[in-house]
């Protein structure tokens, strides 16, 4: 199927897409990459009266390193920070996330910004990020806001953006030399969305202990008692019981075989923590 008839601007920069936003009054659309929205528009499960192409803003395309932070524009590809790996002090599990989403081609043309924006509850960069302790720069015509990537996403391709915001950026605090992390997802085939996902971060300078789940029906959920254990206690910790538990509590909607395959992600991730 082809997409229905748009109109199409390219935006100079992101004033110039808020404002065209705004005049599109909710019939409006960005278009990053197109790696997601392109199937939606051949598929009609997406409409839009205008395209605002806005994968050539150069403010969008940034990847700098704020000493306690990496501040990662949101039209950043993945390939971009895949191809980063061993020069993001701090930031080492950025590339290696990047590196595990889809394809190449995909990766080439993908951004990290549209796949917050996008929201698909299976996606790589929302349960990341939350782990992460990042936080989304959003910019709309009343300026600048920022808010915590583990409450970006409300629900399945849901966010926290109103009609003319745009993400603008993702500040992202380098972990110390001594945290540990460990990110683990179940894909039936290379390079699809995952089953089940789980991405765990330990970093006692910084009084970090997250690990969230993902790959549920709406946002990555926190298994913050879990990682308080995995802090304090170590490994050992984590005993088959004790991770069941905590995914049940955090996705009751799980039947007993998908709350198993969770449990095994949440499992694995633990591990490749307390091995990295
Ligand atoms: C075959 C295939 C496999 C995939 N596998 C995975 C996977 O394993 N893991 C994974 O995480 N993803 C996967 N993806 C999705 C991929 O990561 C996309 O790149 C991503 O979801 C969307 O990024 P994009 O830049 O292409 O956004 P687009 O498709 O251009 O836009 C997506 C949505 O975000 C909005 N948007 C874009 N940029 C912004 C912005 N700066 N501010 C506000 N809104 C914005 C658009 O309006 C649109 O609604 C896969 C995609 C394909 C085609």
């Amino acid at each position: 199927m082809k997409a229905a008839a748009f109109d199409y601007m390219r935006a100079r920069d992101v004033a110039e897409a808020c404002a065209a936003l705004a005049q599109g009054n909710g019939k409006a659309k960005l278009l990053a990459g197109g790696q997601s929205l392109g199937p939606m528009l051949n598929l009609r499960l997406a409409r839009p009266k205008l395209l605002i192409d806005v994968s050539r803003i150069q403010a969008l395309a940034g990847i700098e390193d704020k000493a306690d932070a990496w501040h990662i524009g949101a039209g950043v590809t993945h390939s971009r920070l895949e191809d980063a790996a061993g020069k993001l002090g701090g930031g080492a599990m950025l590339a290696h996330v990047a590196g595990g989403i889809a394809y190449r081609a995909v990766r080439n043309r993908g951004t990290i910004g549209g796949s917050l924006a996008h929201a698909d509850p299976a996606a790589d960069w929302p349960l990341a990020l939350a782990a992460l302790d990042a936080a989304v720069v959003i910019r709309g015509r009343a300026g600048s806001r920022r808010v915590a990537a583990d409450r970006f996403m409300k629900s399945a391709f849901t966010t926290e953006l109103a009609a003319d915001e745009i993400v603008e950026a993702i500040i992202v605090p380098k972990l110390s030399a001594g945290a540990r992390w460990g990110y683990h997802k179940f894909c039936r085939k290379t390079g699809e969305f995952p089953e089940a996902s789980a991405a765990c971060v330990l970093d006692p300078e910084r009084r970090l202990a997250r690990i969230y789940v993902g790959a549920l029906t709406g946002a990555p959920q926190p298994l913050a008692g879990l990682a308080r254990a995995a802090a304090e206690r170590g490994l050992a910790a984590c005993t088959r019981e004790a991770i069941h538990e905590a995914v049940a509590a955090a996705a009751p909607q799980l039947d007993a075989i998908d709350r198993r395959m969770h449990a095994g992600v949440v499992a694995r991730a633990l591990q490749k923590t307390f091995q990295s």
